[in-house]
């Protein structure tokens, strides 16, 4: 999984090293690195504080281009850092794993790429469909399942309630010992105070059945959102309480820059990226890599 961001293509950012590499920063270079950033979907936010912090830095001293990089690529690391970097499930106790976020975004896909990984690392999986509301979604997700040899627990018949299929899967979880159950969600935002309750809902049954779990809340986002999906996580931050960010098709945008605003706006840690469509397309996210995939 270490074998570096493989086919994200990041390198719009390119152009900074470019811009620094030209001489001595002057303000002319400040605009054109802020323009640069805000292309690359850093956001407002996060953009004036590299920029403030880049400014700050040099009026101590006069940067040649490549510290200015080194020093860019520093301020981006620290902002990208939230919480305990090593991220996986513990071992010999269940853990289970809230996959949140909109349709489409890549929920199932990733859940699938989860199960290989970690049932790949001797983990025992379990599957929830928990999203009763797409028949498809559940047939998609045993596909997965499938591919990745982990069972998944599934109520027949659509419309079912979805905190009854979370019920029996923590039961089973439970009676075999189960390390990793990763719940599949709904993510309907059409209708939002539902969406609410039913992941409210979920939450308590885990809470409830299972109080020896350790609970993470993971918001999958789609990268080529950009912005406007960072608006559309805000919903989920409100109905569950999230405690990480998968950022997946990453290989389908140049624009990664959208990282440091969702750890600029969002507070919470990037726990993995999504680079394509396969089973093996996952990886752990790391600041380091992440950034030296943007610069260079
Ligand atoms: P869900 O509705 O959130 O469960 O989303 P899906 O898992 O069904 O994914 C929606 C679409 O995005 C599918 O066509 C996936 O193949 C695609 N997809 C998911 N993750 C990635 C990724 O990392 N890279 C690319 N290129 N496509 C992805």
């Amino acid at each position: 999984l270490r074998q570096g961001l493989g086919k994200t293509r990041l390198n719009l950012i390119n152009q900074l090293k470019a811009l620094v590499g030209r001489g001595p920063i002057d303000q002319d270079a400040i605009e054109e690195i802020e323009m640069v950033l805000l292309q690359a979907d850093v956001g407002i936010d996060a953009t004036e504080r590299i920029i403030q912090a880049l400014q700050k830095r040099m009026r101590e001293e006069v940067l040649p281009p490549e510290e200015a990089v080194k020093y860019l690529k520093q301020q981006m690391r620290q902002m990208l850092t939230i919480g305990d970097p090593t991220f996986a499930p513990q071992r010999d106790r269940l853990n289970v794993w809230l996959i949140v976020g909109v349709n489409g975004a890549g929920k199932t896909t990733t859940i699938g790429k989860i199960a290989h990984v970690a049932q790949g690392s001797g983990y025992k999986c379990l599957i929830a469909a928990a999203d009763t509301f797409r028949a498809a979604a559940v047939e998609q997700l045993k596909v997965w399942g499938e591919r990745a040899g982990v069972e998944v627990i599934a109520n027949p018949g659509q419309n079912t309630d979805p905190a009854a299929v979370v019920f029996d899967a923590v039961m089973a979880a439970q009676a075999r010992g189960t390390e990793l159950l990763l719940v599949d969600t709904a993510g309907r935002l059409q209708n939002k105070k539902n969406l609410m309750e039913e992941l409210a809902k979920i939450r308590r049954i885990i809470d409830k059945k299972a109080p020896e779990a350790t609970v993470e809340a993971l918001l999958v986002l789609d990268a080529t959102q950009g912005q406007n999906g960072l608006r559309q996580a805000q919903v989920f931050a409100e109905a569950a309480k999230l405690s990480g960010v998968i950022l997946t098709k990453l290989d389908s945008t140049a624009k990664g820059g959208i990282a440091l605003a969702i750890t600029q706006q969002m507070h919470l840690p990037i726990r993995f990226i999504g680079a394509g469509e396969g089973l093996e397309d996952l990886r752990p996210f790391s600041s380091y890599e992440f950034v030296e995939a943007l610069l260079s």
